[in-house]
């Protein structure tokens, strides 16, 4: 084959050779399984599909100079997906066991993993699902995890360049002691209705405030938020904020590069005194933004008048890809290399 444009690769579902799936029943995982098949066998009352059991992971693999495939933060995931299955009483997938299962569904789909160069990479989508039967309210005694690859191309076509955000207070996709702080599908179900009506209206994401209050800034849609002042990282602490394993290692390289770090609750007022703000997550790593709009009286915050990314952003992005492709070396032991 060969014949995939790794240049013109949008973020999306192509099939891929294999995926990988391990099941848990009577009290214990089996083996990690290869399949070819798109599909899954599922029993009409599983508890994935009535109740919302079902929590998902999202990472990448990256190819290097040297042809060697590399892992971002694995093991960061496999723990957060363990975090996700006791917020809503799933069985916890051992660390081993997702560590093993990614390896192996980027090890067999190596030919889909696009070459050094082409901003293009592997991206890994582990999903954890209750596929045993309930029709009470009550956690399913069976689950199926699987982990899908699928290659993505450059998240930045035109370059790495701000976009517009909005606020809006019509919406919250996450409760104050919800399910906010963990990666599960319902979190994404509640946000569907925000994100097409700001992508409509020309916005790349919604920026949620904090549901309770409506006073402090939460995250944006699927992306962490920062803002930069005074040689400062800052970014919003909260109860129904996803903990970004992007924002952690930008907050890390920060540091590093002689930023002060605040991890604290962040005002919708002090949106105004920031010279930099962007959105972190895998998908980008740092999408900068431009300016943010209060769609609900009409006010702006500006961060880019030139349609460029601000020099601290621009630093983050650039030294995290560079750790990612292996450009640089990973003092963090932040890589797993697929052997
Ligand atoms: C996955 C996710 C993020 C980004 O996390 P990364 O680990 O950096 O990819 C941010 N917010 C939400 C709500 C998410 O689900």
């Amino acid at each position: 084959m060969s014949t995939i444009d790794w240049a013109n690769l949008g973020f999306g579902y192509m099939k891929t050779d294999f995926n990988v799936r391990c099941y848990y029943r009577n009290g214990k995982w089996g083996e990690i399984e290869a399949s070819d098949s798109e599909y899954i066998p599922l029993h009409i009352a599983a508890t994935a599909l009535h109740y919302g059991q079902e929590a998902f992971e999202g990472l990448k693999a990256f190819r290097g100079k040297d042809g060697q495939i590399r892992i971002f933060r694995l093991e960061d995931n496999a723990l957060r997906m363990q975090s996700s299955s006791r917020g809503i009483l799933m069985a916890e997938v051992p660390v081993d066991i997702f560590s093993n299962a990614v390896k192996k569904a980027v090890k067999l789909n190596e030919r889909f993993v696009p070459p050094y160069g082409s901003g293009a990479a592997l991206y890994i989508r582990p999903l954890l699902i209750g596929s045993g039967p309930q029709v009470g309210v009550r956690p399913a005694e069976e689950y199926l995890f699987l982990v899908f690859v699928t290659p993505v191309g450059p998240y930045f076509k035109a370059g790495f360049k701000p976009t517009p955000v909005m606020v809006t207070r019509e919406f919250d996709r996450a409760a104050p002691q919800g399910t906010g702080n963990i990666k599960v599908g319902g979190n994404y179900a509640a946000s569907l209705r925000a994100g097409v009506k700001a992508h409509a209206l020309g916005y790349s994401a919604v920026l949620y405030l904090d549901p309770k209050e409506k006073k402090y800034i939460d995250e944006c849609g699927p992306a962490n938020f920062y803002g930069i002042k005074n040689n400062c990282y800052i970014t919003p602490a909260s109860s129904s904020i996803l903990p970004s394993i992007t924002n952690k290692s930008l907050m890390q390289l920060a540091e590093d590069m002689g930023l002060t770090i605040e991890r604290r609750r962040v005002s919708f007022e002090e949106l105004a005194t920031f010279e930099e703000a962007g959105q972190c997550g895998t998908a980008a790593v740092i999408s900068p933004i431009e300016r943010i709009d209060d769609a609900d009286n009409g006010t702006s915050f500006v961060y880019s008048k030139d349609g460029e990314p601000g020099p601290v952003s621009k630093n983050l992005y650039q030294k995290l890809r560079a750790i990612q492709y292996g450009d640089d070396v990973d003092p963090y032991g932040w890589i797993t290399i697929v052997d």
